[in-house]
């Protein structure tokens, strides 16, 4: 199933630049061309600080992509959520824009022209939210997954964001953007490394790698998320009273994930450690009570993990006006 989403990653990038190209052109005209629903952005306010969900766009996600769950109770947890099982649903890929302390961040980067027209609005979504690629001073990666890294790169190779340190997980950064493991990948999941190497070289020492359950930067801490992949992280942000903990791929689907926690997905590096960390994170953010964010649940993707039974249910929150 990896293999066959890295290949089909590798066969729409190339007819997929001209239509992603025109989302690295001047600002205004991003905001002016680019269709209504290629920005789709959701602020919230976290204490001082403001979080923006901004949707990258969506791709298919079709059941063969679940490991560790049998097509029966696969079949009827989609059934449950309303969802036909024969008809892949459309899952979003969301980055966040942080401001606030006179600092403007992003947590994940989209995916820039990677994965083909359905893709790669965060670019837009920036611009008609006011921010320059210039004014991004960090860019927190969960992950080193192209999903997560792509939009770091432009079309010609160079930094999207000109002026941004970019903070990975010190154990992610070595696997991915290292030698070792890219020697020993399948022939089709090396863009994966190959992206990554590439995006490490073009921001040089730039790139600032973290370890587990520390400080990042003021305000912002690494909670460690393995499984995933090897050095998958969460991020907590604090101001104040308030919290929300940003988890990047600890569950992508709200319909399976957290009634099946046990259910992994066919990209997990270690897809038992990946189950072993999510039941160990819902028990944690459900006993907390606390906000959180993901990457891939249904847009805007904030709320909280509730407990349901012996498992747990995804409970978005409802709009908050501001
Ligand atoms: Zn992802």
């Amino acid at each position: 199933m990896s293999i066959e989403l890295s290949r089909r990653s590798v066969l729409v990038a190339g007819a997929a630049a001209l239509a992603a190209s025109r989302f690295l052109g001047a600002p205004a005209a991003r905001a002016q061309d680019a269709p209504t629903a290629a920005v789709l952005a959701y602020p919230r306010k976290v204490g001082e600080l403001e979080i923006v969900a901004i949707s990258d766009g969506y791709f298919e996600f079709p059941p063969a992509f679940f490991v560790n769950i049998p097509k029966e109770e696969l079949d009827a947890a989609l059934t449950a959520a309303f969802i036909d099982p024969a008809v892949p649903p459309r899952v979003g890929v969301t980055a966040h824009l942080v401001r606030g302390g006179g600092r403007t961040l992003l947590i994940d980067s989209g995916t820039a022209d990677l994965f083909g027209p359905t893709l790669g609005r965060v670019p837009a979504a920036l611009a008609a939210l006011g921010v320059a690629p210039e004014d991004v001073e960090a860019v927190l990666l969960t992950h080193m997954h192209i999903d997560h890294l792509g939009g770091l790169l432009a079309a010609d190779g160079a930094p999207a964001f000109p002026n941004a340190t970019v903070h990975v997980n010190e154990t992610d950064l070595a696997f991915w953007a290292g030698d070792e493991a890219a020697a020993k990948a399948p022939e089709n999941f090396k863009p994966f490394f190959a992206r990554a190497k590439a995006t490490a070289a073009a921001y040089g020492d730039r790139v600032i790698p973290f370890g587990a359950d520390g400080e990042v930067l003021p305000g912002i801490t690494s909670v460690a998320l393995p499984g995933h992949t090897v050095g998958h992280t969460g991020f907590r942000l604090a101001s104040g009273d308030a919290e929300i903990l940003v988890f990047g791929d600890t569950a992508s689907s709200a319909a399976v994930q957290f009634s099946h926690p046990e259910a992994g997905l066919a990209f997990d590096t270690d897809p038992a450690q990946a189950a072993a960390t999510r039941a160990r994170f819902f028990d944690m953010v459900a006993t907390d009570r606390t906000l959180v964010a993901g990457t891939h649940l249904p847009f805007p993707g904030i709320g909280h993990v509730g407990r349901s039974g012996d498992a747990y249910a995804w409970v978005a929150e409802s709009w908050q006006y501001m």
